[in-house]
């Protein structure tokens, strides 16, 4: 005799709040108790956020790894202030700027499989970092993201030459080429020698290659973008990638490293 002879299904109408009517299942456990099913509609959505929480704690962990084999933060802790909210956007300038990188994280997902390349150009103290970091922080919630100078960039992989070093020049450029979003201040700043400007687009010609989105924190304009980058480059970033121009002055009295 089989279990499902000695308990028979019962059903009744159940109603959840937010999903409405559906057909409960009851099971009478020894005659004594009923239990009745739930919603479907509310298990479902808990099992998909379930799986939401177990990949978000996955890519911390990740972070994490990362974090401690680079010896680095993925943003420095004085940065991690950085939000959508405390940024003050009082021009028009500044309202759309913020709006660009909340459009990019939000849709970051998408980002992510294109690999857009995002530009903030502009002086320093225009608020760059601030949003840049801001978009960071918020991926960092469900994946991984860095936040660097180009030459501490540069300097990690350089490290590695050196015959005492733990890492490898090729394990650095993985963890930097795989990352999910690598924001990198300061480009355009002068190098100190041909190898090392090599080190930084060997980085970006890698993420550009595997897809992986890279947001890029310049001083200079289009125009010295173009002969940094190169033309190839360059317009491949016109294609499909997002320029935002911060032309407007520093803020006064701004933090230093808000730059
Ligand atoms: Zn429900």
């Amino acid at each position: 005799m089989g279990a499902s002879e000695t308990v028979p299904q019962q059903t009744r109408a159940g109603n959840c709040d937010r999903h409405g009517e559906y057909e409960s299942k009851g099971m009478s456990l020894l005659g004594l108790r009923t239990i009745w099913t739930g919603c479907p509609a509310c298990a479902q959505e808990q099992r998909v956020s379930d799986e939401e929480k177990r990949r978000a704690d996955e890519e911390s962990d990740r972070q994490r790894r990362m974090e401690r084999r680079l010896s680095t933060s993925g943003i420095p802790l004085r940065f991690r202030d950085r939000t959508f909210e405390n940024y003050v956007a009082d021009t028009d300038g500044k309202r759309n700027a913020l709006q660009v990188a909340r459009d990019f994280a939000a849709n970051f997902d998408n980002h992510s499989r294109d690999g857009t390349t995002v530009v903030f150009s502009g002086k320093p103290g225009t608020g760059k970092s601030h949003l840049a970091i801001a978009v960071a922080m918020i991926v960092m919630g469900s994946g991984t993201a860095m936040y660097l100078n180009a030459l501490d960039l540069v300097r990690m992989v350089r490290d590695t030459w050196r015959r005492d070093s733990e890492m490898t020049e090729s394990s650095v450029l993985h963890e930097l080429s795989t990352v999910g979003l690598l924001v990198i201040d300061e480009i355009g700043v002068q190098y100190g020698t041909d190898g090392e400007q090599v080190i930084l687009f060997d980085v970006l010609n890698r993420r550009y290659r595997d897809l992986m989105p890279t947001i890029l924190l310049t001083n200079l304009g289009a125009k010295g973008m173009k002969e940094f980058l190169g033309e190839r480059s360059f317009d491949r970033l016109r294609e499909g990638g997002i320029w935002v121009a911060f032309d407007w002055d520093s803020y006064r009295g701004s933090k230093k490293d808000a730059a």
